[in-house]
């Protein structure tokens, strides 16, 4: 089963000098439950893949469908999509239960149930200790723990990531890469995941897509990858 279609889609921005493309004529498929990871060099498009996901994109080309249906015709609060940036982007004024707690509390869920949901992925996050503290008196990589957290809590089938471990410093990336399978062995959502860390891409893949100018340069698993020693893009990375 495809959660997501691209097909022959393209994205625009809107510019002074007019529309410029930034995603060109994609066509690919991602699969319930696995871990896809996009990756590119800044600036191929990878920000503009997700946002298009969400439907945040307004010139566009080609069609996107999620579940079946177009994302044309899903309204965003009819979406539980979980999205994760490059930076956490925590409510300062509130403690981090609040902070995980709060997409429940838009949609009026009950004490009792928010209570049960913020503990279960406190614990799976391995923060249930940093449940009272404010942002800043967290360090960077536990900031995106919570931030993690607060996109993982109404327990979304899909997640969007967005270079979420390039503010963290390197020796920790692979204590993240690892929460990441836990999360994914736990709660079996899909992951989208976007980055330009060819290492993370391929430690993480089920499927990797290699952007370049927001068109698909390449396309499989790590392994196939691998064994395409013609392929321009990836001996760039792997010299
Ligand atoms: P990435 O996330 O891979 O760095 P982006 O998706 O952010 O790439 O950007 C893709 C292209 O679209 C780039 O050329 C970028 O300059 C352009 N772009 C992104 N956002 C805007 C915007 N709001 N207005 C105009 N151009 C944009
Ligand atoms: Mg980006």
């Amino acid at each position: 089963m495809h959660i997501i279609e691209f097909n022959a889609y393209c994205a625009y921005y809107k510019t002074k000098s007019g529309l410029i493309k930034a995603l060109d004529k994609l066509s690919f498929s991602i699969d319930t439950g696995e871990i896809f990871v996009v990756v590119g060099e800044s600036g191929s498009g990878k920000t503009t893949l997700l946002k298009s996901v969400l439907g945040q994109c307004e010139y566009t080309e080609g069609d996107l469908f999620i579940e079946g249906m177009s994302v044309d015709d899903l309204s965003v609060s009819a979406r539980n999509i979980g999205y994760v940036r490059q930076e956490a982007d925590l409510y300062p004024h509130m403690t981090v239960y609040e902070n995980i707690a709060f997409p429940l509390r838009i949609i009026h869920t009950a004490q009792a149930e928010i209570d049960r949901r913020v503990k279960e992925i406190a614990d799976l996050l391995e923060i249930p200790w940093l449940l009272t503290r404010k942002p800043r008196q967290l360090s960077g990589g536990q900031q995106q723990r919570v931030a993690i957290a607060r996109a993982l809590v109404k327990q979304p089938e899909l997640i969007l990531f967005d270079e979420p471990f390039s503010n963290i410093e390197p020796n920790l990336r692979a204590e993240f890469r690892a929460l990441l399978r836990k999360i994914h062995q736990a709660l079996n959502p899909t992951i989208l995941f976007v980055t330009h860390d060819l290492g993370e891409a391929f430690s993480l893949a089920d499927h990797l897509l290699v952007l370049e100018n927001g068109s698909v340069a390449d396309f499989g698993t790590p392994a196939e990858l691998l064994q395409q020693h013609h392929s321009v893009l990836l001996k760039g990375y792997l010299k």
